[in-house]
């Protein structure tokens, strides 16, 4: 079986990964370089704390787990770091929603330690208790991080190695041929034309964009600000999510810092000053708790399209009416992407439906013209 899949982000790479060890051909085409897009300047927190329905609590859980199995395939692997994360609110009007949304997750068993402020200073000292305050802590142990250059790397090299995958990047795909219902082949912008019996769209924030011959997908994705500080001497080893403020280690010293209330601020893709507003903003808040972060600190400032499908849920299955034409393209998609490349090649290679992705199928913004898109 010979398979296109289209974009080389984490979950296009995760999906060609999978498909090419369940026995297919494949071919990966990528209109930049690898991880190029959202998965090269994503938070890219491995969690699914209030995530909601639970369908989609459960695909973050099954991408948590599968993130552990694929280290393990690996027996090492650089881009994974399930240190546990650590959690507080500042203000006492949220901590009820806090603590319900902890139960809530503990009763779905998802792993949730309350732990004291003694037990915050031992795991981590340079936080500065007084930015805690009284707030309870929650501390949630299966969490983790990725880095998602790497981990697209790292695929495609095996994937490479193992099964004769082939990447071509800096090769975009512009449309797909479709033959009485069927999708034959894609070509790309100077004309190439790769045959295939399915062709994987994991375009991320791209779907919404016209490829001629199928529909897009809907999406509401929104522009992410992060801040990368300079190698600090800070020894933060876990994640921390307080008010509007997620901070994690991202290698070397480095510090990654994001503010919900910095991202409403940006409306486009541009290039951010590591001196300008945005970066003092970042830098002020997490300065509150690290108090060995400097003004200074912030050496550059990233934005990015967060790939979001019109209703926030996930978008992944065969495209009604145009049978072979399958559509991978999520929000969370670190979290969820090495479980999604199992299932995906599961339904695209083996014929298996899975259940899991049944209440996020592209049906649900795509009328059908001709019957159900099917494995060809
Ligand atoms: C600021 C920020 C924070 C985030 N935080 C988290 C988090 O904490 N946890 C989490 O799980 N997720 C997080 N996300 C979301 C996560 O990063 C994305 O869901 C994930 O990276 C999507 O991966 P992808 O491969 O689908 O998309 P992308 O990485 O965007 O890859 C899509 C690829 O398709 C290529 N492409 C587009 N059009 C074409 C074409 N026509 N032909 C060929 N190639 C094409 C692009 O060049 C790109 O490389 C965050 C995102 C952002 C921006």
């Amino acid at each position: 079986m010979r398979v296109v899949v289209v974009g080389a982000g984490i979950v296009g790479s995760s999906v060609a990964y999978e498909v090419a060890k369940a026995g297919a051909q494949v071919t990966v085409l990528e209109a930049g370089k690898i991880a190029g897009g959202a998965s090269g300047a994503s938070f890219a927190w491995t969690n699914a704390t209030g995530k909601r329905p639970h369908a989609y609590f459960a695909l973050n859980v099954a991408g948590m787990r599968a993130h552990l199995d694929l280290s393990r395939e690996f027996g090492n692997a650089p881009w994974f770091k399930q240190t546990g994360s650590l959690e507080w609110y500042s203000r006492p009007e949220d901590w009820a929603a806090q603590r319900e949304n902890a139960d809530q997750m503990m009763e779905w068993g998802y792993g949730v330690e309350w732990i004291s402020k003694s037990r915050l200073k031992e795991l981590e000292p340079e936080i500065d208790l007084s930015a805690v305050n009284d707030s309870p802590v929650v501390y949630y142990p299966e969490e983790g991080w990725v880095d998602p250059v790497l981990y697209s790397a790292w695929l495609l090299r095996a994937a490479r190695e193992k099964w004769n995958l082939a990447v071509h990047t800096f090769e975009g795909v512009t449309s797909v041929d479709v033959v009485n219902g069927k999708a034959k082949a894609v070509r790309t912008a100077d004309g190439t034309v790769y045959a295939a019996d399915a062709i994987i769209n994991c375009t991320g924030s791209w779907a919404d964009r016209l490829l001629d011959g199928v529909p897009a997908i809907p999406m509401a994705s929104n522009v992410g600000v992060l801040g990368f500080t300079l190698p600090v001497a800070a020894t933060l080893q876990r994640q921390f999510h307080m008010d509007d403020l997620d901070v994690r280690p991202d290698g070397a010293g480095r510090l990654m810092i994001h503010k919900i209330s910095v991202d409403s601020l940006v409306c486009e893709l541009t290039a951010l000053d590591p001196k300008g507003n945005e970066a003092a903003l970042l830098l002020d808040a997490v300065r509150k708790v690290i108090p060995s972060v400097q003004v200074q600190d912030m050496e550059s400032i990233r934005t990015t399209m967060r790939p979001i499908p019109g209703d926030n849920l996930t978008c992944s299955g065969w495209v009604p009416g145009i049978s072979g034409y399958y559509v991978a393209v999520t929000h969370s998609g670190v979290t969820i992407a090495p479980y999604l490349g199992k299932a995906v090649a599961d339904e695209v290679v083996r014929g298996h439906v899975h259940e899991s992705l049944q209440d996020f199928r592209p049906d649900r913004f795509l009328a059908a013209k001709n019957g159900m898109g099917e494995r060809s």
